[in-house]
């Protein structure tokens, strides 16, 4: 269970690129790593309007001298203070992550950015690199696999209560984006346009939460093959889709669905992942994240409550209240912050055996993120051909 107590023996000192007071993402990125103490906010080049992000960033208690006009200027005078920051978040449109996460890895930075990670597999593999010879993490907003159901489908799986794996059925698909709502919203603009998100919109921006959770949920699996067909229903958006299908082939014979969309009208957010196994299947709604359905074959359904006794071990260690309350994406988000700086805390220490199987979205997760859009991308502009991943 987690009460808060601090889990490293001092807070790190934080900083933010992005996440500025007009942003979407922003405050969650501040209420989860803030939540248990595990890092404090001392710096930030918060928007790309400098004025405005120096404004903000004094609203939220840093030292003016702290708030930058820009990411470079940060990293410069942050690194040639004694106290200057050890980690930085990147809570910026797309086209940023690349260039930005390059600069903090090689200003010795620990990082968080979110998804998707960059562009191209390359760019990815690059930042990998990087990371290895600088001797520190990047960690990637997957924020919805910080719930703890997801840990407990994780363990189930594992423990092979559904038998062989058969079927991966993914989708996140809402309706918010059903027409040209970017005419209007200027955080919808830069997703709809290629130079601020390259080569894809709904695969990166929506499919690519699922296919992370699916890659905890079933570690072992790897994706042999895909086919993707994609659409712009609101035909100003090509080539960009705001609506896609991915048909997968795992490497175990099982087969894979995604289906994203932004303009399936009416629904929120409609993700779920449901596992299907030879002798029973596992299903979870982001929508209802404090229920785990559990059909076996034959029998009535189970709903699995979270923070309930029954669980595993695994995702009672991430209850934070108990059950019958709800949690939701901010104590899931929480739950990554905090693993986040245990990872960067046993970086620095060289504690190779606790990293060897700690659990987080890492920079290998983010690349995977990147090159399965590349190889949907590639499938649907051949014509919805089948690729080799
Ligand atoms: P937004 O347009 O609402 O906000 C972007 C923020 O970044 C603004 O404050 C802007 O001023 C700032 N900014 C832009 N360029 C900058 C630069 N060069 N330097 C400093 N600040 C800069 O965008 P958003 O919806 O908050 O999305 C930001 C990122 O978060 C995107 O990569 C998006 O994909 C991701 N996102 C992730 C989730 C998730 O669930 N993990 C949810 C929403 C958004």
């Amino acid at each position: 269970m987690i009460n808060g107590s601090k889990v490293l023996d001092r807070a790190l000192r934080w900083g933010m690129v992005g996440g500025g007071g007009t942003s979407q993402i922003g405050y969650i990125h501040r209420s989860a790593a803030l939540r248990d103490g595990n890092f404090t906010l001392v710096a930030g080049a918060f928007d790309i309007d400098a004025e405005r992000g120096q404004a903000f960033g004094r609203a939220l208690g840093v030292a003016a001298e702290r708030c930058y006009s820009d990411y470079e200027t940060l990293f410069k005078a942050e690194a040639a203070r004694a106290d200057g920051i050890e980690a930085v978040s990147i809570a910026t449109p797309n086209n940023t992550h690349f260039a930005i996460c390059r600069a903090a890895l090689s200003a010795g930075l620990h990082v968080v950015c979110e998804k998707p990670l960059c562009f191209t597999s390359a760019e990815a593999e690059e930042l990998q690199r990087l990371c290895k010879a600088q001797q520190k993490i990047i960690g990637v907003t997957y924020g919805y696999a910080g719930h703890q159901l997801i840990q407990q489908a994780r363990t189930m799986i594992a423990d092979g209560l559904l038998g062989e794996i058969r079927i991966v059925n993914m989708q996140f698909a809402h309706g918010f984006h059903h027409e040209a709502v970017e005419l209007q919203n200027a955080s919808t603009r830069w997703r709809v346009d290629p130079r601020f998100v390259g080569p894809s919109y709904v695969l990166g921006d929506l499919a690519t939460h699922p296919l992370f959770i699916a890659e905890t949920l079933l570690p072992q699996l790897q994706i042999k093959r895909l086919l993707c067909s994609r659409q712009s229903f609101v035909a100003s958006r090509a080539p960009l889709e705001d609506n896609a299908f991915v048909m997968m082939e795992y490497d175990n014979g099982a087969v894979g669905t995604l289906w994203a969309s932004a303009v399936n009208c009416g629904s929120m957010h409609g993700q779920k992942i449901r596992v299907v196994g030879a002798r029973a299947s596992l299903e979870w709604w982001d929508e209802q994240p404090n229920q785990l359905r559990y059909e076996v074959q034959g029998e009535p359904v189970q709903i699995l409550e979270r923070g309930m006794g029954y669980l595993h071990a695994s995702a009672l260690a991430d209850d934070r209240i108990g059950g019958g309350h709800p949690e939701g994406l901010f104590e899931a988000w929480s739950n990554l912050y905090r693993r986040f700086a245990l990872a960067m805390d046993a970086t620095d220490r060289g504690d190779h055996a606790f990293l060897q199987d700690f659990w987080y979205p890492d920079v290998h997760a983010g690349l995977m993120g990147v090159r399965w859009v590349e190889q949907c991308v590639k499938s649907a502009d051949a014509g919805a051909v089948w690729v080799e991943c």
